[in-house]
């Protein structure tokens, strides 16, 4: 393959903020789709030292809840700019025992994941296991969810968040990924392949194997929520006077037996 020739052979430093799209959307092209821009948070040793400093972890417990603050770190820790051990040191200086733990579990997850990886190798991309019903998976992303026009105001935001952001909080995407897996009968691998093309924080272990938690080819069972759930960790704010036909409406037991069969 030949070097486009338009190219400057070496990219300047001091680009202002408005330059570097365009000259770094050029020396990039093919690699990524959509416009060039740059990304919603700064990137960066310095960027992650900074939002590292102004975490404090406090409260960090209520994690699920979409108004609870979390650390927002996923992408400088990806990206190696700060290391999982600077941030655990600096989590364990500052907040209280229960946050704290909290925190440093959501931490060896991330770790677990890697050394899943590394003892699985490729494998993570297929079903590590059977799923634990009888799924019937179609390939594609649906080209109403990938443009947020699905009719649901709660799965177009989190699409939204997922390409306008390239960040997700983790109940958004758990939801997200039930939402295609077990609503939109989507194999998880279409989800997978969409968070690593928009995610800032796009992990190879991470986000495999936690798609496959949800699927439940990676745990027991398949993860699941109900309309109940979801209001309840957004404060009501996609539910609250929603008038679209809701899919989420119902116990679990209903929804249980709807989308896998299974009968209370
Ligand atoms: C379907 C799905 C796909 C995901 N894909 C990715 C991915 O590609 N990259 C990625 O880094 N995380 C992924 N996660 C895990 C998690 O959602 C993100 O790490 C977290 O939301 C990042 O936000 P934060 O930095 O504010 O996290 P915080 O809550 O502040 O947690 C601190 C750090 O712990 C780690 N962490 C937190 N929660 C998890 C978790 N459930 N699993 C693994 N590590 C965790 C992250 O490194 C995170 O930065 C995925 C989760 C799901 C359900």
């Amino acid at each position: 393959m030949s070097a486009p020739t338009d190219l400057p052979t070496r990219i300047p430093t001091d680009l202002t903020d408005e330059q570097l799209p365009e000259v770094l959307g050029r020396s990039l092209a093919g690699l990524y789709s959509g416009e060039a821009r740059l990304p919603a948070r700064p990137g960066g040793r310095n960027a992650a030292l900074k939002a590292l400093g102004a975490f404090t972890g406090k409260d960090y417990g209520a994690r699920n809840h979409l108004l609870s603050p979390v650390s927002r770190l996923s992408m400088y820790l990806r990206h190696g700019m700060i290391s999982p051990l600077e941030v655990a040191q600096v989590v364990r200086a500052g907040s209280r025992r229960s946050d704290r733990e909290e925190f440093l579990r959501q931490l060896a997850w991330r770790e677990f994941f890697w050394l899943v990886l590394r003892q699985r190798g490729a494998a993570v991309l297929s079903n590590l296991e059977e799923p634990k019903y009888r799924a019937q998976w179609s390939p594609d992303l649906p080209a109403d969810v990938r443009e947020a026009r699905t009719g649901l105001p709660c799965a177009d935001a989190w699409v939204t968040h997922l390409t306008e952001d390239g960040y997700m909080h983790n109940h958004e995407r758990m939801w997200f990924a039930a939402y295609l897996i077990h609503w939109r009968k989507v194999d998880w691998r279409a989800g997978y392949a969409f968070f690593r093309e928009h995610l800032l924080d796009g992990d190879l272990a991470s986000n495999a194997l936690s798609w496959q938690w949800v699927a439940s080819t990676f745990s027991g069972k398949p993860y699941m929520m109900n309309q109940e759930n979801i209001a309840k960790y957004s404060a009501g704010k996609w539910c609250d006077g929603c008038t679209a036909q809701c899919p989420f409406k119902g116990s679990y037991e209903q929804l249980q037996e709807k989308l896998f069969g299974w009968k209370a």
